[in-house]
């Protein structure tokens, strides 16, 4: 295995810097990639987080993995990267300095924009190392998910993986071009992106998912025996397939509260909340068009007419494990 220049043999642990650029304070940009090779051969887990520089709840995810050296395998290889886009991350800011989304920029090249030439690195410097990935996202700004695992296509293996993570929600979301996710699939690489809580936010329960669903992978896959680890998040005994969805959005303009538990069953006409004027004199209630799971919800307060406010199951399958 070779990364990043350096021959990675059996039984090495190791933490490389991939040097992307510098800043224009010519401060150099460093990318700590924490390599973790057991003696006895295996598969290799990417553990990935910070694709979007705001989406803290994954870097948390990933930084107590590392903390508590859930990544150090018995068998087969764990790669930690806990924030990719660490640009984004300085600047607490979803995109790269110039601009762009890096989760559109792949598979890259060489001289393209700084995002670009960021994610050709990525290409060929990690991805071929690699046979699984764990892709930990939060929702944009205000957008609040439950723990759920995205999924694209019908590989049977990757949904099955996505059953071993054990977060409530399997979203099958259609793949969109030129995202991480879908040059990675294009190489043959099983890649599950996990989606928990909101941007520059920490949500306990997003965290510990999260870190389950991991260990739940890193078990299944034999990289480690956890079958003695205490649970950090309890066990779903029946997980829902979200086969599709909509967005309720607001039919008015003004300030929006919502007392629904994200994640919960609701019953068609069921009162989801309430958009009212700053004034007293104004309030419309929110009702659910069908029954369903709400498992998105945008925090913000004030909102316009045509935001969308939750995001609601219209077709699941109810699947145990
Ligand atoms: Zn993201």
């Amino acid at each position: 295995m070779k990364i990043l220049g350096h021959n990675i043999k059996p039984g090495i642990s190791i933490q490389l810097n991939m040097a992307v650029a510098r800043l224009h304070t010519r401060t150099r940009i460093e990318v700590p990639v924490i390599i973790e090779r057991a003696k006895e051969p295996g598969p290799c887990l990417l553990l990935m987080a910070g694709i979007h520089g705001n989406e803290v709840n994954g870097i948390e995810i990933v930084r107590k993995i590392i903390s508590k050296g859930y990544h150090i395998p018995q068998k087969g290889t764990i790669i930690c990267i806990p924030v990719l886009n660490i640009f984004g991350f300085l600047n607490q800011q979803r995109e790269f300095p110039d601009g762009r989304d890096l989760n559109r920029m792949f598979p890259g090249s060489a001289n393209g924009s700084l995002a670009s030439r960021f994610a050709h690195i990525f290409m060929t410097e990690i991805l071929p190392n690699i046979d699984y990935c764990i892709d930990f996202h939060t929702g944009g700004e205000q957008r609040f998910n439950f723990s759920q695992i995205r999924i694209a296509g019908d590989d049977d293996e990757t949904y099955q993986l996505a059953k071993v993570f054990g977060a409530k929600f399997i979203v099958k979301a259609k793949q969109r071009e030129k995202t991480f996710r879908d040059i990675a699939s294009k190489n043959g690489k099983k890649v599950l992106l996990f989606e928990g809580g909101k941007s520059l936010y920490l949500d306990k329960n997003v965290t510990n998912a999260g870190i389950q669903g991991a260990i739940n992978i890193i078990h299944h896959l034999g990289l480690n025996d956890f079958s003695q680890l205490p649970r950090f998040y309890p066990a779903n005994e029946e997980l829902i397939d979200v086969e599709s969805s909509i967005w309720i959005r607001a039919k008015y303009s003004g300030m929006f509260r919502s007392n629904i538990r994200i994640g919960s069953f609701v019953k068609r006409g069921e009162v989801l909340g309430t958009i009212t004027d700053p004034f007293g004199d104004f309030e419309k209630e929110v009702k659910a068009p069908n029954s369903g799971y709400i498992f998105c919800r945008d925090h913000s307060p004030i909102v316009n007419q045509g935001t969308a406010l939750l995001h609601l199951t219209t077709n699941v399958k109810t699947v145990r494990v």
